[in-house]
């Protein structure tokens, strides 16, 4: 489906690009590309061949959104910052920044902090650059965390709350946590090994592609979260986005000469997201140098946290502070993603159906969502063993997308 054959395709790009550049070093306008030759990309590999892991997850959503309260156990305080549904990653730095806030409020020369995923650690590194002394006790480094299954991308509204549940007031403590987290993601922005990077997000439709507006509520489901304690519908999930569409790159729609794929319709987008890797590293480098310590410890009731040396924890267990809190508001939803070889030679990504490919340096990452259960897809379910054959289905819908335009006979 990308415009011409493989080979020829690729060619052309790269000759265009070439000469722009030569005459853009020159100081003058580059001329437009001849017809035809105005985008071409190289198509991503989605053979099975490619397919090197298939990672399973569990996104801890709270129906009325983070927990970011606090309590007394025994004579420490506790701060929690735990269940960010599918935003974790996203909201992290705001997240942290808010946790933080709350320890610095009693005066603390030194915190605790519970849990290593992308939650704790951003709190540990947020505290140290605020000055205190740092020690993250938990059971696994971020490497061996629930975040480093997830699929690594800003989307920081992602099954995050439930609209009613978290009521309005949700609403701007998200946005600060959002736009917080999009100036912190800045600062990572060009540094070596691009832990966080943009790239260009296609979505390829055969029919005209509309904004969806979020769903409306189908009446014929009677049931609903207050009566079940679950959610039952798409409408139920609370969309924030609009928020901040003033900073965040928003979906154009390509004319003809500019959609380097055969499919009708396309959108391009800027996204950003995150490669686990070298990010993962970064913050692991970066929260050692600033002098904090790790203690890998597994703790097995709230009380053993008043044990520690530090009369301050902020506690960042996420999906397990269901067990370990007993905080039965947290909802399993079950995702799974599949990694594809990285292949850097085709730095974008793409859509089409209910399947999502991103080409990040640290592999190529596959999600076959199911667009007849959109958010709710997962709800309820910690089954964490991964279904390989998902993505492997996933891969065959998107295949087309990248077939030389004359093996489809177009
Ligand atoms: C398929 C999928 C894709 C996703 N994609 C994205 C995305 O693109 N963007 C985004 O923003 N979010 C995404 N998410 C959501 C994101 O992964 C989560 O919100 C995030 O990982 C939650 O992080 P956390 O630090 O709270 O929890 P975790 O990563 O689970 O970390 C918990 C930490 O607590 C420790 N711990 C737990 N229990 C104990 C205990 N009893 N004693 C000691 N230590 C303990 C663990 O060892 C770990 O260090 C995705 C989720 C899924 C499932």
């Amino acid at each position: 489906m990308l415009k011409g054959s493989l080979g020829a395709a690729a060619l052309l790009g790269l000759q265009a690009c070439a000469s722009t550049a030569k005459v853009a070093q020159a100081g003058t306008t580059p001329p437009p590309p001849a017809p035809g030759k105005r985008v071409s990309l190289l198509p991503i590999r989605v053979t099975p061949d490619q397919l090197i892991d298939v990672k399973c997850c569990i996104r801890p959503l709270r129906a009325a959104g983070p927990n970011l309260g606090t309590e007394m156990v025994g004579s420490t305080l506790v701060i929690h910052n735990y269940g960010h549904g599918g935003s974790g990653w996203s909201l992290s730095w705001g997240s942290a920044d808010i946790a933080v806030g709350k320890a610095l409020t009693v005066l603390p020369r030194e915190i605790a902090v519970v849990g290593c995923g992308i939650i704790g650690l951003t709190t540990a590194i947020v505290a140290l650059q605020a000055g205190l002394k740092v020690t993250i006790y938990a059971r696994d480094p971020i490497q061996r965390t629930r975040s480093f299954r997830a699929s690594g991308s800003f989307t920081p509204d992602s099954r995050v709350a439930l609209s009613e549940q978290a009521g309005p007031a949700f609403g701007d403590l998200w946005e600060r946590m959002a736009r917080f987290s999009w100036k912190a993601f800045r600062t990572y922005i060009g540094v070596a090994g691009n832990p966080v990077e943009f790239s260009d997000s296609y979505q390829l439709s055969d029919t005209p592609i509309t904004r969806r507006p979020p769903a409306a509520p189908d009446p014929a489901i009677t049931e609903s979260f207050a009566t079940k304690g679950l959610p039952q519908q798409n409408s139920e999930f609370g969309h924030y986005s609009d928020r901040i569409r003033d900073i965040v790159p928003q979906a154009v729609p390509l004319a003809p000469e500019d959609n380097p794929f055969s499919a009708p319709y396309a959108t391009r987008a800027s996204q950003m997201y995150f490669n686990f890797a070298s990010y993962g590293h970064l913050l692991m480098s970066e929260f050692f140098a600033r002098g904090g310590q790790f203690v890998m410890r597994d703790f097995h009731n709230p009380a053993e946290l008043a044990t520690l040396r530090e009369k301050v924890v902020i506690h960042c267990t996420g999906y397990a502070a269901r067990d370990l809190w007993q905080d039965k508001t947290v909802i399993p939803v079950r995702g799974q993603t599949g990694w594809l070889v990285p292949q850097p030679e085709a730095h974008y990504g793409v859509r089409y159906k209910n399947v999502s490919l991103l080409s990040k340096s640290d592999g190529v990452v596959v999600m076959n969502n199911n667009p007849d259960l959109g958010e709710m897809l997962g709800v309820g379910n910690s089954m964490e063993l991964p279904t390989k054959a998902d993505i492997e289905e996933g891969l065959k819908i998107i295949a087309p997308v990248f077939a030389p335009a004359a093996a489809r006979g177009a």
